[in-house]
């Protein structure tokens, strides 16, 4: 079983290279991010409270989010591996995945994290926001904020998985299919 955690910034690339991987290695996608917009267009309890932090670039509670990928691992448990694109984003919430993906006897393979400069992530971003509609894609300030949540809750991670040996740096600058190729090469030599 393949279990990929593709990490970086916002703007890295996670969503678009995430496609590629569930091409190649037939992989469930689990984004939690698409996850809270699907709760947020449906207007639910939990999508509101969700959107409160989003909208202002902030985490939503690790609670939320471990709570959504328990579900998610549950209701696909023939699944022959997983991408994990946007999660883990706290140490709290790397430490439950592992503990829910051991239960299974189905580690963590690989932690992806992609390697990107911050005028690039920016100016990504704000050209999504133009076509994507999303409100945290649309303002400096905002996009500011999610990488600085970004540098200081989520960079920690990087070391919970060097600490195992699974962390793997790809440059993330270049092509769309220069960084696929890249990620593939990295994921077939695991
Ligand atoms: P993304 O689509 O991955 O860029 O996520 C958009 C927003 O959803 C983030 O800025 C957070 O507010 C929230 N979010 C997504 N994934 C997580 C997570 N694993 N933990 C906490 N908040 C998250």
């Amino acid at each position: 079983m393949l279990n990929l955690v593709l990490f970086g910034p916002p703007g890295a690339g996670k969503g678009t290279q995430a496609d590629f991987l569930i091409e190649k290695f037939q992989l469930i996608h689990l984004s939690t991010g698409d996850l809270l917009r699907t709760q947020i267009a449906a207007e639910t309890e939990l999508g509101l409270e969700a959107k409160s932090y989003m909208d202002k670039g902030f985490l939503v509670p690790d609670s939320i989010v471990i709570g959504m990928i328990k579900s998610k691992l549950q209701e696909n448990k023939n699944a022959t591996g997983y991408i994990f694109d946007g999660f883990p984003r706290t140490v709290a919430q790397a430490k439950a995945l592992d503990e829910l993906l051991n239960e299974n006897g189905t580690p963590v393979s690989g932690m992806l994290c992609l390697d990107v400069e911050k005028e690039e992530l920016i100016s990504r971003l704000l050209g999504r926001g133009k076509t994507s509609g999303r409100p945290d894609d649309q303002d400096v300030s905002i996009i500011e904020n999610r990488i600085q949540v970004y540098n200081e809750k989520t960079m920690p991670i990087k070391d919970y998985y060097q600490a195992q040996n699974k962390c793997h740096k790809i440059q993330g600058m270049g092509s769309v299919e220069e960084i696929a190729q890249r990620l593939i090469a990295t994921v077939s030599a695991l």
